[in-house]
Formats: structure tokens, C-alpha cells, sequence
């Protein structure tokens, strides 16, 4: 029998193959694409299963002689909000029995992302002796406290993370944070392991200040703030719009702020981005405020390493891949004081935290650290090193190898919810 090591990782609604930063797709199509390439250099043979969401899309995709994206068909095959997936479901999991059945492979092991897929993995437990890993990428304990309306599908996915938690083999959370609110929020039981998100090391950090603003045409001179992500509530945009607002530096010229992210007109996330656009008016930063899009990876590095500093204002942040690529990028970051986000960005070392919401505060930290460029450096440097020692993709996938190799290697029988 040949000696493969063989992994499936399962992301319904989170299409690793697919470009990022549009619609909902964001950190954890990332994660799982990054996770899946690094672990087949590392040996792994892994096939990643999502949610096919149009017909014209390819349903197998390679990325690695190891590595696919494999898109089974789970309702109709046409963009579906996460929220709306949950029927899909049992034939997903039907699609992915009858995969395994026509390549002959039976996956001993699942790494599961998001609790739709979280559902998949326990549906799959019943019918074959597989053991799951899961990773939730956000909490529904959390994310229900921190919005107004509370969706119908809420409790179907409180019980599914609270089942996961107490019978899947390991969750790896992301940070310290995540791991206390699984505790504090969902249940005691289950075993948790910290193993944190990463980035490309290699690709945030490669361009310097100087090539970036030659490439996008930003003078020398310029204070440039810069925003990177969806264009959703929770990741509190108009929390930095105001705070822009109240800077100080504000009636200097050469002020800019770069709002990047979103997709096209009409699409999901064109309210919020319309939304933002009245706020910048309201507020009156217009001139200085500039919405390039959706920007690739590949373009990416360069609006990072342009930029004087990064913020992430959001409500709530389970990890926060922008981050720790704006810090690998060598950006001071400055963010909310939640989640992630406390892990990742040390207050007065890389950057600075600032409470969720509170738009004076926000000013207050910007500020700061715009107008004193000595220390703009030394925490631009803290914050590459702190990515390049604990955050790098190759790292992440090393500590996921072990964490599967050691359940792989775990007798059947000792599944079973454990306590902390
Ligand atoms: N992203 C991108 N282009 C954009 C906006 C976002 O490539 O225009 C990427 C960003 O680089 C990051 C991911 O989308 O890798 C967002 O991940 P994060 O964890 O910050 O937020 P999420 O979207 O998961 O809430």
C-alpha cells in the first residue's frame, strides 16, 4: 500500500480557488488555499472540497501536483449567501461519499472550516471512520453579540459549534482570544489547540516604500492610510472615516486615505460600500479619500508598503489576516482592541489597539503615529519581525502537519467529548 499522508480540507462556502476580496470571499478562502498549498509541499496529499457556485466554474482545480480544489455540485450551482447554505448541505455531503467512491479514496481525516462545513465532517463521522479537525474562523457566540438582528438560521449554528467543539478529535483556534471565548461562550468540554493564521512572507514585505509609491503613482511626501478588506459592517469602515475626519493632520495636502476592497456595483457587498461613500461625503474627506477596488495579492504588497500605516477598525476580528500582512509588509497597524487583533498587533510594539467603534480614539492613534516617522520605523521593523517568527504560512502548515500526524496516529476509540 502506497504511504500517503491524505487530508481533506472541507470549505462549503469559502471557494480557495477563487479571487479574493470579493463578495464574501476573505480570510478563509485564503487560509484554506494557503494552508492546502503548504502542506503539499510538506508532503501531504490534499484535496480541498468546496461548494461549486457556478456552472461555468472548473470542478477540479490544481494548484500543486498535491494539491486541488475539488467543487461538488450542493444546490444550484450559482453564488448562494453562507447564510442560505444550510440545506445544501446533505448533498454536499452525498457528493463528497460518492467522490471519494469513484476515485477510491476513503479520507481518514477532515479538516473542517466554518460551522456549515463543521456540520459536513460530523455528517460524514456518522457514516465512515473518519476523525475531524475543525476551525471555526468565526464564533456565532460572538458575531450574535456584536449585531442587531440576530438571523433565523442562529440557533441551527449555535448547536452545530457547540456539538463540534465537544466531539471533533481537535479545533485549532487562532489565537489565545478565540480559544477563551470558545470556553467562555460554547462549552467546556473538547480539545483545543492554538495554531494561529499566517501570511507569505515572502510576498508582504518584498517592495520597498519608494518602488510601491513609484508603482502607484504616490508622491514621496504623502501620509498614507490605507484600509484593506470587505466591505461589510463589522469591519467597521466608518469607524475609520470619522476618525480620518477628526485628525489633525487633516488639513494638511498631502493627507490620503486608500479604502481598498469590494467588488463591482449591485453585487452583496454594494450597500456598505455605497453606505462608506455617503459617510466620506458627510464628513467631507472626499478629496483625500481614493476606493481603488478589489486589489489582487499580487498588487497587494505594493498598497502595503506604500502605506504609512494600516487599519483594521473592526467590530470584532476572529484573527485578521490583513494585519499581519500589512505588518510583514514592514506597516505599523492600527486596530481594534478584539480578538485576533490582540494577538497579532502588540499596543505601543507594532502598532497600536484602539477600542472597537470609538472614532476618537482611532484619530487619536493615527495621528500618532503619522507624526512621529522615527517611531513609524522602529515599529514598522517590530512588526516584520514578529510575522517572520510566528506567522509565516510554512510555519502554520508545519504545526498543522503535527497537530494531523498526531491524530491520524490516535486510536479510533478515543473520540469522544473530553473535558478542558
Ligand atoms: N483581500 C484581497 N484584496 C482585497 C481585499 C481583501 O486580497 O481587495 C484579502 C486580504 O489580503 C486578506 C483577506 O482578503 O488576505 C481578508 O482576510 P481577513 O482575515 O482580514 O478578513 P475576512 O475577510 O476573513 O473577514
Amino acid at each position: 500500500m502506497k504511504d500517503t499522508k491524505r487530508i481533506a480540507l472541507i470549505s462549503v462556502h469559502g471557494d480557495p480557488a477563487v479571487e479574493i476580496g470579493k463578495e464574501e470571499a476573505g480570510g478563509q478562502n485564503v487560509y484554506v488555499r494557503q494552508v492546502g498549498e503548504a502542506l503539499a509541499k510538506q508532503g501531504w496529499q490534499v484535496d480541498m472540497f468546496t461548494r461549486k457556485s457556478s456552472a461555468t466554474q472548473a470542478s477540479v482545480v490544481e494548484h500543486h501536483p498535491n494539491c486541488r480544489t475539488i467543487r461538488l455540485v450542493a444546490g444550484p450551482e450559482k453564488f448562494i449567501p453562507r447564510q442560505k447554505i444550510y440545506d445544501n448541505l446533505p448533498e454536499f455531503v452525498k457528493s463528497l461519499l460518492k467522490f471519494q467512491q469513484a476515485e477510491g479514496i476513503e479520507y481518514q481525516l477532515v479538516h473542517t472550516n466554518y460551522w456549515l462545513s463543521a456540520a459536513v465532517g460530523m455528517e460524514l463521522k456518522k457514516v465512515q471512520p473518519i476523525k475531524q479537525i475543525h476551525t471555526y474562523h468565526s464564533l456565532g457566540a460572538v458575531k450574535y453579540n456584536s449585531v442587531s438582528t440576530i438571523p433565523l438560521i442562529a440557533n441551527t449554528r449555535l448547536g452545530i459549534e457547540k456539538a463540534c467543539l465537544e466531539t471533533a478529535e481537535r479545533i485549532v483556534a487562532t489565537s489565545p482570544q478565540e480559544k477563551e471565548h470558545m470556553r467562555s461562550l460554547v462549552s467546556k468540554k473538547g480539545n483545543i489547540e492554538i495554531i494561529p493564521c499566517g501570511t507569505d512572507i515572502e510576498r508582504f514585505g518584498s517592495v520597498s516604500r519608494a518602488e510601491a509609491r513609484a508603482q502607484l503613482g504616490i508622491s514621496e511626501d504623502s501620509l498614507v492610510v490605507l484600509y484593506v478588506g470587505r466591505f461589510d459592517r463589522r469591519k467597521g469602515i466608518e469607524t475609520l472615516v470619522r476618525a480620518m475626519s477628526r485628525s489633525t493632520l487633516r488639513g494638511e495636502a498631502n493627507l490620503k486615505l486608500i479604502i481598498a476592497g469590494g467588488s463591482r456595483p449591485g453585487k452583496s457587498d454594494g450597500l456598505e460600500r455605497d453606505r462608506i461613500e455617503e459617510i466620506v461625503d458627510e464628513v467631507g474627506i472626499r478629496d483625500l479619500t481614493e476606493f481603488p477596488g478589489r486589489v489582487s495579492h499580487q498588487e497587494l504588497p505594493n498598497y502595503y508598503a506604500a502605506a504609512n500605516l494600516c487599519v483594521v477598525p473592526s467590530h470584532y476580528e476572529p484573527f485578521g489576516l490583513v494585519a499581519i500582512e500589512a505588518m510583514a509588509s514592514g506597516t505599523p497597524v492600527v486596530a481594534s482592541d478584539v480578538g485576533g487583533l490582540q494577538f497579532t498587533v502588540v499596543s505601543e510594539k507594532t502598532g497600536l489597539l484602539c477600542p472597537p467603534q470609538d472614532d476618537a480614539a482611532f484619530a487619536v492613534a493615527i495621528d500618532r503615529i503619522l507624526s512621529q516617522p522615527s517611531w513609524q520605523v522602529e515599529l514598522a521593523t517590530a512588526a516584520r519581525t514578529r510575522v517572520e517568527s510566528l506567522f509565516s504560512w510554512h510555519g502554520v502548515a508545519a504545526q498543522l502537519s503535527e497537530l494531523y500526524d498526531e491524530v491520524l496516529s490516535e486510536p479510533m476509540e478515543s473520540r469522544g467529548p473530553v473535558s478542558a
